[in-house]
C-alpha cells in the first residue's frame, strides 16, 4: 500500500470522494435505506433560499467594514484566487470585496458562489457564532451537536448531488436550479463547520483602541 493510494488532498470528512466511486443503483439503494433516515437529522435547512438574495448574508470583512458583492471585471488580486480561468467571455464575474481594505473573494459567474466563498474566507470573523450561519437550524446546539447535525446534512446532500448528476448524464431532466441549490447548501455547511472550528480572528476595534504615541 502506497501513501498516495486513495487520497486526495480536496476530500471533505462528507465522504464524498467515496461516493464517486458509487453506481447511481448503489447511491440510490442508500438514499431509501433506512438507514440513511435514520441517520439524516434533517432536510429542512431553513426558509431562506440560498440562490436568493445571497449578499444578504455577506459576514463582515474582518478589517471590521461591510463587503460589497460586485459584478464587474474582477481585479488582478480576486483573478489570482481562482484554480481556473472562467468560463464565460466578456470578463465580468461576481466577487465580493471590501471598499475599506481592497480584500477580495474569489470571483465567479454565479452570485452566490461568490458570497460562500467570501463567507469561508473570512469565517473566523464569526468564530463560534452559530448563529450567523442562516441555514441548518443551528442556534442553541452545541458545538459537537452543530458538528454532528452538519456532517450529517453534508453526506445527504454529497448522495443526492451524485445521484442528480448521474441522472442528467443519463439524460434525465434535472434542473440545473435544484442542482445549484445543493451546491449552495454543500458550500454553506462548510461555511458553518469553518466558524465552528475557525479560532476568533483579532478584533479590530482592540487593535485600534490601542493608546496612541503622540
Ligand atoms: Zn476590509
Amino acid at each position: 500500500m502506497t501513501n498516495t493510494q486513495g487520497r486526495n488532498p480536496r476530500r471533505h470528512d462528507s465522504g464524498a470522494v467515496r461516493i464517486e466511486s458509487l453506481t447511481l443503483l448503489e447511491i440510490e439503494s442508500i438514499l431509501s435505506s433506512d438507514a440513511h433516515y435514520a441517520a439524516t437529522q434533517t432536510r429542512n435547512y431553513g426558509e431562506r433560499d440560498p440562490l436568493h438574495d445571497p449578499a444578504d448574508c455577506l459576514f463582515r470583512c474582518p478589517c471590521g467594514n461591510t463587503p460589497v458583492l460586485n459584478y464587474a471585471a474582477p481585479p488582478p488580486n480576486a483573478l489570482r484566487l481562482l484554480s481556473r480561468p472562467l468560463s464565460r467571455g466578456d470578463g465580468n464575474a461576481f466577487y465580493v470585496g471590501c471598499p475599506a481594505c481592497g480584500k477580495v473573494g474569489q470571483p465567479s459567474l454565479r452570485d452566490w458562489r461568490a458570497v460562500i466563498d467570501w463567507n469561508y474566507l473570512t469565517a473566523s470573523v464569526q468564530a463560534g457564532s452559530l448563529g450567523a450561519v442562516p441555514y441548518f437550524n443551528l442556534a442553541g446546539l452545541t458545538a459537537q451537536q452543530a458538528k454532528d447535525r452538519l456532517n450529517s446534512i453534508k453526506y445527504d446532500l454529497s448522495l443526492r448531488r451524485a445521484q442528480a448528476k448521474m441522472r442528467r448524464e443519463q439524460g434525465d431532466d434535472v434542473g440545473g436550479r435544484f442542482l445549484a441549490r445543493i451546491d449552495a447548501y454543500l458550500g454553506w455547511a462548510n461555511v458553518a463547520i469553518r466558524v465552528l472550528t475557525t479560532s476568533p480572528s483579532p478584533a479590530p476595534d482592540l487593535v485600534h483602541a490601542r493608546p496612541q504615541v503622540a
